[in-house]
């Protein structure tokens, strides 16, 4: 199978840890180790998050005095792909995954007059208690809005369009190669009137990433591995409870947080809905269990047409591209 991984940066580096490189890239060693048995069976597309990591970036060039101005967020997006990718390869690599891995940088279309970049909600960089946050929203001019009982910076993250080098990580795969890309979601790139890319200030999604690339490249499954068991239903209340299987629709029902649980849910039901084969989110540490839904939450579509073909074809199936008609949609055509 052809597999997209939407990896959390939060499980790369844990709420309150220090940033240090040696801690994450331990974080990294786990996750490569997590990941190489499904390697050894199936090709893979690596979309990591990178929240954690630009906040530290972006707190480090707002603080430094020899610059005019802090580094844009797409320039710092670019950074972390870097940064993270070069670690995947080297980790992968040394998890016994015998085939080449290969990190790209990566861009993707927004729309710069997209309504998110007037309501932040992607969390970035380390947690702060409320006072703090007040304190360094003031100073910074930032964004804060609560992830949980503690604060966080938030900025704008507009839905992906394309990611530009689809045809290379195309290539790469048919060649047998895993593929790292869509790292923090792309480096953020609008087109002027000329066609023209360049970058935006903001933080794309990396779920809705690994969506559009899951859809776009006829991907047989997406996982997205975080750093809780999966979806929870009522989550922080008395009666929260997971969630081991769920049909898109039935997931449209329930609310989830923007910025968090939110895109992923998002990314999950785009796919299953376009493709009509299974999503799931799990913990990282569960990788394979959450891949053959014995762990996590998996979500399906049930079939159409009654008496039709079953919501998914078999997992060894390589039919033409099902979502190619979902490139049609002005969603991810921008
Ligand atoms: P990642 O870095 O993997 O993208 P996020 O912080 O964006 O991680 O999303 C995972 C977080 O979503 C969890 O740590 C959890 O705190 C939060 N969350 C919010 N609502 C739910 C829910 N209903 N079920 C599970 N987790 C939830
Ligand atoms: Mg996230």
């Amino acid at each position: 199978m052809l597999i997209v991984i939407a990896l959390g940066g939060n499980a790369l580096l844990e709420r309150g840890q220090r940033p240090d490189a040696a801690i994450q890239r331990r974080h990294v060693r786990r996750a490569a180790r997590a990941l190489a048995p499904l390697a050894a069976e199936h090709r893979l597309v690596i979309c990591h998050g990178n929240g954690p990591q630009v906040g530290v970036l972006a707190l480090e060039s707002q603080s430094d005095a020899s610059l005019s101005r802090p580094y844009p967020l797409d320039v710092l997006t670019a950074q972390t792909q870097g940064m993270i990718g070069y670690w995947l390869v080297q980790e992968l690599t040394a998890a016994g995954v015998d085939r080449p891995v290969a990190a790209l940088v990566t861009q993707t279309v927004v729309d710069d007059r997209d309504p998110a970049f007037h309501t932040p909600t992607k969390f970035i960089g380390p947690d702060y208690s409320r006072e703090e946050a007040a304190a360094l929203a003031a100073r910074y001019r930032w964004s804060v809005a609560a992830d949980g009982p503690r604060w966080r910076r938030v900025v704008p993250s507009p839905e992906p369009g394309r990611v530009v080098e689809l045809d290379t990580v195309r290539t790469l795969i048919d060649r047998d190669t895993i593929v790292v890309c869509g790292g923090g979601g792309g480096a953020p790139v609008a087109a002027d009137a000329s066609g023209r890319l360049s970058g935006v200030d903001a933080v794309v999604d990396k779920d809705l990433t690994a969506a559009y690339l899951a859809l776009a490249l006829g991907a047989h499954r997406l996982l997205v591995l975080t750093d809780v068991p999966g979806v929870i239903r009522g989550y922080g209340t008395p009666q929260a409870e997971p969630i081991r299987a769920i049909d898109v629709d039935e997931l449209t029902r329930l609310r989830f947080p923007a910025g968090s649980m939110g895109p992923k849910v998002e990314a999950c039901q785009r796919f299953a809905r376009a493709s009509g084969h299974p999503a799931a989110i799990g913990a990282l540490a569960d990788a394979a269990d959450v891949l053959a839904g014995r762990a996590g939450t998996t979500i399906t579509r049930a079939p159409r047409r009654p008496g039709g073909r079953p919501a998914h074809s078999s997992p060894a199936s390589t039919g033409p591209n099902q979502a190619a008609h979902l490139l049609e949609d002005p969603l991810w055509t921008r």
